[in-house]
């Protein structure tokens, strides 16, 4: 019979698992249940619903074999099984998420790091670390042909029929001779096997059972002691998922392995929620916050959503509804046996129950961040470094319906503190005579901490957030208040301070250069004032009414040509020697003051981090003037 090839994506990742060096080769066991495990899960789930199965829950089971004599290691279930196209397709190639995600991250890091395979499932291949030659023997439910599949590595794959009467699969592993400093012999032991199952496999929730070898003391033999060996069957695992177990039984190391393998991360979580809820609707959770973003997160392929589970039965794998869109970067697993076991996705849409607890998760989140802010502020940082911006989404959507949720959760940089602050640690240090929350926008920290605007703030020793992500000043935007007290931006015209005499004096003396700057300036600018808030720099842009610069850039960037402009202020330091040499040229030499003008209006645009109108002439200008 003609071999098949497996598809060249799978080839890589089948040859770094044959040749592999990587010590944990233990781990393909746990691949392998793992996968009966879940095979069993879609049988369990449609005997639920569907008188045809014939099996109950305590049916179900996976059985191993180990003969030392032919070196073969049986796992068998009987789950649901697969068809000829299940195997080429599940077999034949990496189309499935774990096997997938392993090869594109192994294509992002180091390639020959074979040290992150122990760390997260690989899946089905891995077994061809410890065996030469697989055959997997299996039977779909609901077909009438089963199929043998076998391949000894990387020169392809076989599929036949044959005869088999029950339906389900048997993995069979013919185990690689040993070799020097490798003992794959160990592998047919049936104590390391033990112990293997206890380690990795332990909360799977169908027995694991095995046929044990063990000795015993003969009867009537009490005198002088003979044994016998006698076979017991053993079910090797506790059967209890991680979730059910008191979090006191559980430690943070296996949390970590059962987060790692579910949700195929290399990262342990930043941070693991267990819940268990008992009353009006009794439930049982296990969250977990990721500690890097994934890479698809803001793609429409992420997926967000927790598995739901009905008494141990998983029955569905991705629910979207028990999470809200601003938590969506947690990950996890509820299980209920209030959950009915044929929910669909329409019925979820109005189940009051899965309402019920979806609230109590959002809220359960929630304080447990705001309880890592307070107790564990750099984990929180690095929290908010990754998944900040959602929190920011969060307000600004659905009408800031989500805002007393979330508003405590933000963080800002400060221009005092050089560090991210909270709302409440800016507003408990606020002046007395201070009357709004400041804040300045700009692309970076640096960029913000030069601002001309800020100047009077920073010179009188107000605190000032800076909004450095575009989504920020809608945040702000979205908040419009915290603790009673607005938000100002730092180009607002009036900041709330109480004015200094002499630049209400400049204001009146000087009315003749600001006309004639207006003048010189035509349309280019609303309005020309004499500045309150300037200190050392000559000039600034200010924006008047609801649009800032900020969102005038934005939207240039993503709706092009809407028009949206900011109002155009244009500020003036009068005490500032340009400003005077410009005022002094007026009546004398008008041509240069209206050059000095144009100057001064293009230096506030570059300021501002708005395009000029006309690079060129400007470049000519300042040439001009060294001559
Ligand atoms: P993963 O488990 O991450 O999806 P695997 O490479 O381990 O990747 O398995 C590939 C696919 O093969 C599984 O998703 C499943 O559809 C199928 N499969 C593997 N083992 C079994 C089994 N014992 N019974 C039924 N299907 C299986």
């Amino acid at each position: 019979m003609a071999k098949k090839q497996f598809k060249s994506e799978s080839k890589r990742l089948l040859d770094l698992m044959i040749n592999s060096i990587y010590t944990h080769k233990e781990i393909f066991l746990r691949e392998i249940i793992s996968n009966a495990s879940d095979a069993i899960d879609k049988l369990c789930f449609l005997s639920l619903t569907d008188d045809k199965v014939g099996m109950s829950r305590e049916d179900f089971k996976i059985t191993i074999k180990a003969d030392k004599d032919s070196r073969t290691l049986v796992i068998e279930d009987n789950g649901i099984g697969m068809d000829r196209d299940d195997l080429e397709n599940n077999l034949g190639t990496i189309a499935s998420s774990g096997s997938y995600k392993f090869r594109q991250q192994l294509e992002e890091k180091d390639k020959e790091n074979v040290d992150i395979i122990g760390q997260f499932g690989v899946g089905f291949y891995s077994a061809f670390m410890v065996a030469d030659d697989i055959t997997v023997l299996t039977k779909k439910y609901g077909g009438d042909t089963a199929y043998r599949w076998q391949s000894s590595g990387a020169d392809g794959y076989t599929i036949k029929e044959v005869e088999k009467d029950n339906v389900g699969t048997q993995v069979i592993l013919h185990i690689k001779e040993d070799a020097e400093g490798e003992n794959y012999s160990e592998f047919l032991d049936q104590y390391r096997i033990q112990g293997l199952i206890k380690k990795y496999s332990d909360y799977v929730h169908y027995p694991i059972i095995m046929d044990m070898e063990t000795q015993k003391q003969k009867e009537g033999t009490e005198e002088k002691p003979e044994y016998e060996t006698v076979v017991e069957t053993k079910t090797l695992n506790s059967m209890t998922p991680i979730w059910q177990k008191n979090k006191k039984e559980v430690t943070e190391e296996e949390y970590n392995t059962f987060y790692r393998e579910k949700f195929f991360d290399f990262e342990p979580p930043l941070c693991t929620i267990p819940t268990s809820v008992e009353g009006v609707v009794t439930y049982k959770a296990l969250l977990f916050i990721p500690s890097k973003i994934p890479y698809d997160f803001y793609t429409k392929d992420y997926k967000k959503g927790l598995k739901l589970y009905s008494s141990g039965v998983l029955i569905m794998d991705n629910c979207e509804e028990i999470l809200p869109e601003h938590f969506r970067f947690v990950k996890g697993i509820v299980d209920s046996q209030d959950f009915s076991l044929n929910i669909s996705r329409e019925v979820l849409q109005h189940d009051r129950q899965l309402k019920t607890i979806a609230k109590t998760l959002e809220k359960k989140i929630k304080n447990e961040l705001s309880s890592i802010m307070k107790k564990e502020r750099e984990k929180y940082e690095e929290f908010f470094k990754q998944f900040g911006r959602q929190i920011k989404y969060g307000i600004v959507s659905e009408y800031g319906t989500h805002k007393e949720l979330l508003q405590d959760l933000l963080l800002f940089y400060s221009s005092t503190e050089k560090k991210l602050v909270s709302l409440q640690e800016y507003v408990d240090r606020m002046k007395e005579e201070q009357k709004y929350i400041y804040f300045a926008t700009g692309e970076s920290i640096a960029t913000i901490d030069n601002l001309p605007q800020a100047e009077l703030l920073q010179s009188k020793g107000y605190e000032i957030l800076y909004c450095t992500e575009d989504v920020d000043e809608f945040t702000i935007q979205g908040l419009g208040m915290y603790d009673n007290k607005s938000f100002r931006s730092v180009t607002n015209d009036d900041l709330g301070i109480e004015e200094d005499e002499k630049s209400e004096e400049n204001n009146e003396d000087n009315s003749q250069v600001l006309t004639f700057v207006k003048d010189a300036l035509g349309d280019k600018v609303n309005e020309v004032i004499a500045s309150k808030k300037l200190v050392s720099h000559p000039v600034c842009l200010t924006a008047k009414g609801g649009i800032s610069f900020e969102m005038e850039k934005y939207f240039a960037q993503v709706q092009p040509g809407s028009g949206m402009k900011a109002q155009r202020c244009l500020e003036l330091n009068l005490n500032h020697d340009a400003v005077k040499a410009l005022a002094e040229n007026i009546g004398k030499d008008d041509e240069k003051a209206k050059l000095y003008s144009e100057l001064l209006y293009d230096q506030a645009l570059l300021i501002a981090g708005l395009p000029l109108e006309d690079p060129s002439a400007y470049a000519d200008l300042v040439c001009n003037l060294m001559k």
